[in-house]
């Protein structure tokens, strides 16, 4: 059997987010290394997307909290055909992440022989930076 490893992490394009004033802190965290989250004060719902209102109870009584950084691959792909900044790169790791808080978050899995991947295996974030006051989460498997 040959296995194809994944890229290194360095080489994925990080094109800077789409920040807005309901996603400013988060993306601020991010450059810090820190993984926030939003949770609902009235109903406990962990909210993803970042936003200001609990898409459970529409309460506005939200905060922020830190994230573990920890979760389990739910789906992935490795993807052949990029797009945007991600054209004509090698094949890399689509996937959505379980975080041990709940939410899913489509990201990259990095840092990974493409062979090791499946649905459930342990990850852990790290950032890599934009170069624009903001870093994007992506995952790789969680070693020991
Ligand atoms: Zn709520």
């Amino acid at each position: 059997m040959t296995t194809q490893a994944s890229l290194p992490a360095q080489s994925l394009p990080a094109p800077a987010p789409a920040v807005n004033p309901e996603t400013r802190e988060f993306w601020d965290a991010t450059a810090q290394d820190r993984l926030l989250l939003r949770r609902c004060r009235d109903c406990d719902a962990v909210i993803w997307y970042p936003r200001a209102i609990c898409p459970e109870c529409a309460s506005l009584n939200t905060e922020w909290f830190p994230a573990a950084g920890r979760g389990r691959i739910y789906s992935y792909t490795v993807n052949h055909r990029g797009e945007g900044a991600y054209t004509g790169l090698p094949p890399f790791v689509l996937a959505y992440v379980e975080l041990d808080e709940g939410p899913r978050l489509m990201t990259n899995i990095v840092g990974a022989d493409n062979a090791e991947l499946a649905v459930g295996l342990p990850v852990e974030v790290v950032f890599h930076d934009t170069g624009d006051g903001a870093a994007l989460p992506r995952f790789q498997p969680m070693r020991d």
